[in-house]
């Protein structure tokens, strides 16, 4: 009660001498505190906003252009997870944002993330029943300080006021960077690296659950996690990530 009252009041004189809002969390210039997520009119412009049609599986952007309902990568390997949400694409600007989030210190930035993530599901007519992170490891989560899932998980909690799972799906040890490993080689790496926990069986046992995380790339992570929790008796797996990105280019066809 009391560490509660007095991170209320560290937030309160935080908030007075760094009010927040009042600057673009892309580029820094000074903003309407009204303003949508906190970004100026030029960010908004060059985030690359998932808008238009999606992989009906994992929910990367796909060109306009192309006919197929999947994305390339979705059309050569199959998920355990039933659908994936994303909201941006991953270049450049996205890029910073995340880097900010997550390496430097920025965690602050899980609110507006959690506002765009929700106006994300707005749209999608599913049933969640509760939300689970997907944790880093103990390493990176000692060197942040933060976990930048958990953080999105609880932001995006408490607007939706679907109920957020945290400390029930575990992992057992850090993982090397994934990035120029092929989907088997994912697989292999991240083999009974998830587990749940003895008291979150119950808890995923017939639920429909919504995982979060910051980034999407081929879905290694979320699969080894859906496995696990399909093993458990969860009823149906859905994925939210803030960005998306490393999809092969699909075949135009
Ligand atoms: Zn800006
Ligand atoms: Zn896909």
């Amino acid at each position: 009660m009391i560490k509660r009252v007095l991170e209320r009041a560290g937030k309160i004189i935080f908030e007075a001498i760094f009010p927040s809002n009042i600057y673009c969390i892309s580029c820094g210039s000074l903003i309407d505190k009204t303003r949508n997520y906190s970004l100026c009119d030029k960010c908004m412009g060059k985030l690359h906003w998932i808008n238009g049609r999606t992989c009906d599986k994992c929910g990367k952007a796909l060109p306009q252009t192309y006919k197929g309902r999947f994305c390339y990568d979705c059309m050569t390997y199959s998920h355990y997870f039933s659908k994936g949400y994303s909201c941006l694409t991953y270049g450049m600007y996205e890029r910073e944002l995340l880097f900010d989030f997550k390496y430097r210190g920025k965690s602050y930035l899980a609110e507006k993330f959690a506002d765009i993530l929700y106006d994300r599901m707005a749209c999608e007519d599913i049933q969640i029943d509760v939300i689970i992170p997907i944790p880093v490891g103990a390493e990176r989560l000692r060197k942040r300080g933060y976990d930048q899932s958990v953080l999105m998980a609880d932001n995006l909690s408490a607007r939706w006021c679907v109920p957020v799972a945290k400390d029930i799906l575990l992992r057992k040890r850090d993982t090397p960077f994934l990035r120029g490993l092929s989907p088997v080689e994912r697989e292999n790496v991240l083999k009974n690296v998830f587990c749940i926990s003895q008291t979150g069986q119950k808890t995923v046992r017939s639920k429909r659950i919504l995982l979060v995380d910051d980034i999407y790339t081929t879905g290694s992570t979320a699969d080894a996690c859906s496995k696990e929790l399909l093993e458990k008796g969860a009823e149906d797996i859905f994925l939210l990530t803030l960005a998306s990105g490393g999809n092969r280019k699909p075949k135009m066809v």
